[in-house]
């Protein structure tokens, strides 16, 4: 169990660290702006309003230092920082952040940033895993896995198996990240590549994104084949008591108030206790070949030939010592 954290998102006038802190060390622009994010979580309030804190900052590190501690405290196997793999850098003019004006943050300080983090959790826990949301070479040292956010790692929605069926065509569309209209401009860059994704990043550790309190079969099995890791996302009151009681919200209802709720009519169509053993199983299974399968190499089809119907989809992994394997 990973625990979610911000790694830069802080609430505007919501909370006593923005008043007594989070207002000063927030990150600002040339002309002495906020950047401010909006993300509308639920339907019936307005959208939150976020400010970014300036990762140079000792009270922003201390602050997220702070969280990794309790998320080790409470048990947790890791903590996932939203965002810190996917920004931008951004230039800061704020004064009193620790660093010359302007500075930019996200480029001179995210990979120490994280470094931080990562002397303290090793400190507490040695297995403890930290994550972030999308993919960075600059934090590769202190980043265990990746939250997949990207084409390429994305699960938009659980009706991915139906598309898949139908066809190549149709499964690779499946993967747009449709809730979000950055990547709907370009139907090229809509469409998944895993095989150039994984052959540029042959031994990178990263999830499949799938927003959803369950993934189905066939997701699991394409997530084993392309050497990426499995998630599923508990952000709702109403994914919790999916997971941990089994109620599935009736057709129509449930996630009343959420903006982007997972597919409710997919979710009534799988069964709950298979999807969770299935995904327990493949989690051994990788784990019994993880030499191949999470430490290997990706090769794709370098050196052997499918023949098979388009529905059977086959890859090679060369591992540390040189073996190889193939998976189906
Ligand atoms: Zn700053």
């Amino acid at each position: 169990m990973c625990l979610y954290a911000n790694g830069q998102l802080q609430q505007v006038e919501a909370t006593d660290f923005w008043r007594e802190q989070g207002c000063r060390i927030a990150m600002t622009d040339e002309n002495g702006e906020l950047y401010i994010q909006k993300y509308p979580k639920y339907k019936d309030i307005p959208k939150y309003k976020f400010a970014l804190g300036c990762l140079h900052s000792r009270e922003w590190k201390d602050r997220m230092t702070g969280l990794a501690r309790q998320a080790c405290s409470f048990g947790a196997d890791g903590i996932l920082y939203d965002q810190l793999g996917m920004t931008r850098p951004l230039l800061c003019y704020g004064s009193g952040h620790g660093h010359p004006v302007p500075a930019n943050g996200h480029e001179s300080e995210r990979p120490s940033f994280l470094r931080e983090i990562r002397r303290e959790t090793s400190r507490l826990n040695d297995s403890f895993a930290l994550m972030t949301e999308g993919i960075h070479d600059s934090i590769l040292d202190s980043i265990s896995c990746f939250h997949g956010c990207e084409t390429g790692c994305f699960q938009a929605r659980l009706s991915w198996e139906e598309d898949f069926t139908k066809g190549a065509d149709n499964w690779t569309r499946a993967f747009v990240h449709d809730a979000d209209s950055r990547f709907k401009h370009d139907p090229g860059e809509n469409t998944v590549f895993p095989e150039l994704f994984r052959y540029a990043f042959p031994e990178i550790s990263s999830t499949v994104r799938v927003p959803s309190p369950l993934v189905d079969r066939t997701m699991v099995n394409w997530t084993i084949l392309y050497g990426l890791r499995h998630d599923i996302e508990l952000r709702y009151a109403d994914d919790r008591r999916y997971a941990l009681d089994g109620i599935v919200p009736p057709p129509g209802e449930g996630y009343p108030r959420v903006s982007s709720p997972p597919d409710v009519t997919r979710m009534n169509n799988i069964d709950r206790k298979e999807a969770y053993a299935y995904l327990r199983a493949a989690n051994a299974f990788q784990k019994r070949h993880s030499k191949f399968l999470c430490e290997g190499m990706f090769a794709d089809v370098d050196g052997m030939e499918l023949v098979a119907p388009p529905c059977v989809m086959a890859k090679r992994y060369r591992s540390a010592a040189g073996e190889s394997c193939v998976i189906a």
